[in-house]
């Protein structure tokens, strides 16, 4: 009913008007009559209690009490002016202390009279005071008042803003008249059915009670409900576009399991699948043959064997006519995929081919033209492949490695590469807990790798400080004796790069000092060089010609380089846990024990101390995931940063997990019942689809 009322601008409400309403638009972008009642207070401020005097400490937060004025005088000159006044109970004295306003305040308040005060107590001169307490005179009616509000809200504003009186106070006014003149009957926007289930609150009464609480219990139900109104609206309209999507969308069908798959599965496949690698397959099984585009996105951890999934996945494909393609985010990248995919299929299995920007121009025509004709079934490349001259016969299976370096775009772009769009696999080696991968990723279906091939040995992580940088050494030597590769890696100071350069060349003299071994060698690769440098660099090190690769962190993500067991990070209380884990995975990827060391200096910060403990601790990327959410927030995670998604306005993502959950299950029994929501009981729905209500940035959902 009122859905209309929410988008009234603001100026409209009593009491705004045009300069009220410039500025609230431009402090804290309130437009709508929405916008303020979606102002939530940051914080209560309990009221229930009185405090008796010799109780009040300076550390306390806002408390009340009950005195008697019994002096008054003006002290200082100047800036130094004051109005300080003494307030009296029956157990101790306490002195106010105005600054503003002295002349006024010193005219209303009446020495010998009785005062209901509430503010901020403070230490001054060694003395407990308030300064600019609110002051109102004692009644029995007043006292009632104050007991009904029991906790009061605390809004956020700014300097700005207090110029034009909209201070909390001022804030809390404005929300009074819009609930009471404008907003008196909010309406209702979930079916009747779900708030017996949730056991919620009306809308209505949890906005007046998120303003003004009853008291704690009213408050934590409008909270409850508030929150879980958000999240189910949320996954409402995610799982709503993802079945828009699925009727939009046809997808190839792969009905049969055909000999490349079968052959591959049987001769060629140098292990057993761990099970989560077979659950991976069977779901991209069931995917491929209902007749819908597959938009999913695999997780798992580096290491966890992720490609020959996709590799089965494509023979999968290969068997039912079509062709496919895997597309990673640097040319070093595909280059591997390239030679990995080659080992595993064999020589004379089936054909591989390898595009990138260095792909010469005579290889490049030739390609082109197998792609055309549909004989080349796998190509690798970099994002060469998805240009528009590239042309395929029947692209069925893409592949796209790390995605968060794939916009949505780039996504879109492959599927207009056939009639029917591509089924695409995205994978990903930066674990994203599942809470937010489920509300990040509104189109995909999520799939999990997350146990390792049996028989690999965890990376073993320490860490040392500064003082222990001889032990650091020692052991790097004798892991080089062993044959092995150790990499260094240095944090990138992105303020100078200048120091990033100095800290590492003063890293490498030391090394040397230190380290007198007749026959190693050297990599480096920083921000600093040019593409074809580094590739040199890197080669030498791939090649097993030098033994240490010292590195700022542009050493891709994803190389693999087995021989290479050591991995000292630098600085390691400058990076973060997802990076710290990202590093880390480069080793550990061959058959022997494989280390890492994490340097840092005796200072660290609470988080940073967090951080190293925890990548000592354990080698889960879920776990590392779900402890870097917790300690950074939704906001910061890896490749979340531009998603609108996140700018939830009363729920967490991290510490209201379980609700989500809750709410993400509530929605998906709701479609399963009733896909177009036509039942009656979920009319309701439609309107909540259509309501401008909440602002979420919908377009930003991929
Ligand atoms: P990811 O891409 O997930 O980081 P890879 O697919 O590169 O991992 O696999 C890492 C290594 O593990 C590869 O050498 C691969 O051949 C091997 N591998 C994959 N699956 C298994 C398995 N089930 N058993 C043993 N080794 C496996
Ligand atoms: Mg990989």
């Amino acid at each position: 009913m009122n859905s209309q009322v929410f988008q009234t601008p603001i100026e409209y409400l009593k009491g705004v008007g045009l300069s009220r309403a410039e500025i609230l638009k431009k402090e804290l972008q309130i437009f709508s009559f929405e916008d303020l009642l979606r102002h939530f207070p940051y914080k209560y401020i309990d009221r229930t209690r009185f405090y008796k005097i010799k109780d009040i400490q300076p550390e306390l937060p806002y408390v009340q009490l009950l005195a008697r004025l019994t002096h008054k005088e003006i002290l200082g000159e100047k800036h130094t002016r004051r109005l300080v006044i003494q307030a009296q109970d029956d157990t101790g004295i306490i002195e106010l202390v105005w600054f503003q306003g002295i002349k006024w305040v010193e005219k209303t308040l009446i020495i010998g009279k009785a005062y209901i005060l509430f503010g901020k107590p403070g230490y001054f001169n060694g003395k407990v005071q308030m300064a600019h307490p609110e002051m109102e005179p004692y009644s029995t009616e007043a006292l009632q008042r104050k007991g009904n509000l029991t906790l009061q809200p605390a809004y956020n504003s700014t300097e700005k803003l207090k110029q034009f009186s909209l201070d909390s106070k001022g804030l809390q006014k404005l929300i009074t008249v819009l609930l009471e003149q404008q907003l008196k009957d909010i309406h209702e926007n979930l079916p009747l059915y779900i708030i017996n289930r949730f056991k919620l609150i009306s809308r209505s009464e949890a906005y007046r009670n998120i303003h003004f609480p009853e008291d704690t219990s009213k408050l934590n139900e409008a909270l409850y409900r508030l929150k879980f109104e958000e999240l189910f609206l949320l996954q409402l309209k995610l799982l709503k576009n993802k079945l828009l999507h699925n009727q939009k969308f046809k997808g190839n069908v792969f009905s049969i399991v055909g000999n490349f798959f079968n052959q591959f599965y049987q001769d060629k496949l140098p292990f057993t699948l761990t099970n989560p690698q077979k659950r991976v397959l069977k779901e991209i099984r069931h995917d491929t043959q209902r007749g819908v585009q597959m938009n999913r996105l695999l997780q798992g951890d580096v290491g966890s064997g992720k490609t020959v999934v996709a590799l089965m996945s494509m023979l999968l494909a290969i068997d039912n006519g079509f062709q496919t393609c895997i597309m990673a985010p640097t040319e070093i990248l595909a280059n591997q995929h390239f030679q990995t995919i080659k080992e595993l299929v064999g020589d004379d299995f089936i054909e591989v081919a390898l595009l990138t920007g260095s792909t010469s121009k005579k290889a490049r025509n030739l390609l082109h033209q197998k792609l055309e004709s549909g004989e080349l079934k796998i190509l690798i490349g970099t994002h060469a492949l998805i240009e528009d001259k590239v042309q395929y016969k029947n692209l069925g299976f893409v592949v796209i490695d790390e995605q968060h370096r794939f916009g949505v775009e780039q996504r879109s772009k492959l599927w207009r590469k056939n009639s029917i769009p591509p089924h695409i696999l995205v994978m990903t080696a930066t674990p994203i807990p599942r809470t937010l991968a489920m509300t990040l990723y509104g189109d995909l279906d999520i799939s999990v790798i997350d146990e390792l091939p049996a028989g690999r040995k965890p990376i073993q992580t320490v860490h040392f400080y500064e003082n222990q940088r001889l032990r650091m050494f020692g052991f790097m030597k004798q892991e080089i004796t062993k044959g092995r590769q150790i990499y260094v890696v240095y944090p990138l100071i992105q303020e100078s790069e200048k120091l990033d350069l100095k800290n590492l060349q003063d890293g490498i003299d030391t090394m040397s000092h230190e380290f007198p071994l007749p026959d190693y060698k050297i990599s480096i690769v920083h921000g600093k060089m040019k593409p074809a440098e580094k590739q040199f660099e890197m080669n030498r090190f791939i090649k097993g010609e030098t033994q240490i690769m010292v590195a700022t962190t542009v050493i891709e993500v994803g190389v693999n380089i087995p021989n290479a067991s050591v991995m000292i990070i630098e600085n390691a209380e400058r990076f973060g846990l997802s990076q710290l884990h990202q590093l880390r995975g480069r080793v550990g990827r061959g058959a022997e024990q494989s280390y890492c060391i994490l340097m840092s200096s005796h200072k660290l910060s609470r988080e940073g101390r967090i951080r190293l403990d925890t990548m000592v601790k354990t080698n889960n990327g879920f776990e590392i995931a779900e402890i870097d959410l917790q300690l950074r927030g939704p906001g910061n995670i890896d490749g979340t940063q531009q998603s609108g998604v996140l700018d939830l306005k009363i729920a967490n993502l991290v510490t209201d997990q379980e609700l989500l959950l809750q709410a993400r299950k509530c929605v998906e029994d709701i479609f399963e019942k009733d896909p177009q929501l036509v039942l009656p009981e979920n009319q309701i729905l439609n309107y909540s689809l259509q309501s401008k209500d909440q602002g979420l940035s919908w377009n930003k959902i991929s």
